[in-house]
């Protein structure tokens, strides 16, 4: 009886496991943009990911740079345009996601606060040389092999669609959200780069980005090649390559980048 009881007992625990393995599946697959609780109760407030009301700026008005039109798109669907310009579909979904937030927040601050294409009515323009770069879904698809284009595209949808509402906010407010793709270990001060002072843009540390491709990288030039480069920039450059020592580092940032030589 005893012996009876205890099979039908591990038969249930095993059961109840299954269903609870199941009903932990499911919610992941049904609920992605559920934050774990615990992971938010760690995070200084101002650092949190909240539910963003729209408000103002549920639509994009986006400059065609190459034809000068004006598109007006909701926001999501022009953030599906702006990750699958900005981040190679193969990267992990978690990456995707962090992608789509920040495009989101730096898509919000532009339309708040950067009145660059006020004048032809645009909020934002599809160069990554201006604001952020956007492709349309029939040029992206056309530029990936055909038997992936249509998981490539639900895979973008899906980063964009299970971060909706969420920005990244400093004192209630959305960031500058600058981003790029890899930061050699250490991000640099917004002022260092960008220019502006902002509490949220410290140089930090950014381990793990070893394994990153572009991680390192190297350029040779010419003597004249490095005098073309850098007269494109500072007209009155000026070097004598008899001199000894004649480039040397005079001033670096306080993450060792160099900001000044001669
Ligand atoms: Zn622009």
């Amino acid at each position: 009886m005893i012996f009876k009881l205890r099979k039908k007992f591990k038969k249930l625990l095993i059961y109840v496991v299954f269903v609870l393995v199941f009903l932990k599946a499911f919610q992941v697959i049904l609920l992605p943009k559920t934050l774990p609780a615990d992971s938010e109760d760690e995070l200084p407030e101002r650092f949190l990911y909240k539910e963003f009301d729209y408000g103002d700026y549920k639509t994009v008005k986006l400059l065609h740079t190459d034809t000068g039109e004006i598109e007006e798109l909701p926001l999501d669907i022009y953030l599906y345009g702006v990750v699958s310009a900005e981040m190679p579909v193969d990267f992990e979904m978690e990456a995707l996601k962090a992608q789509a937030i920040v495009a989101r927040t730096y898509t919000i601050y532009q339309i708040a606060n950067n009145k660059k294409h006020e004048n032809v009515g645009a909020d934002i323009c599809d160069s990554s040389l201006c604001c952020q770069a956007w492709i349309s879904k029939d040029n992206r698809m056309a530029r990936w092999d055909e038997k992936l284009r249509e998981d490539n595209w639900i895979k973008i949808e899906n980063s964009v669609n299970s971060t909706i509402g969420k920005v990244i906010l400093y004192e209630g407010q959305p960031i500058r959200a600058f981003f790029h793709s890899n930061s050699g270990g250490m991000t640099e001060a917004s002022r260092y780069v960008w220019g502006g002072d902002f509490h949220y843009l410290q140089a930090v540390e950014t381990s793990g980005e070893e394994a990153y491709s572009s991680y390192q990288s190297e350029l040779r030039l010419s003597k004249d090649e490095l005098i073309v480069k850098m007269k494109e920039n500072f007209s009155d450059f000026n070097i004598n390559f008899d001199e000894e020592n004649w480039i040397q580092i005079l001033e670096n940032t306080e993450t060792s980048r160099k900001s000044k030589s001669n």
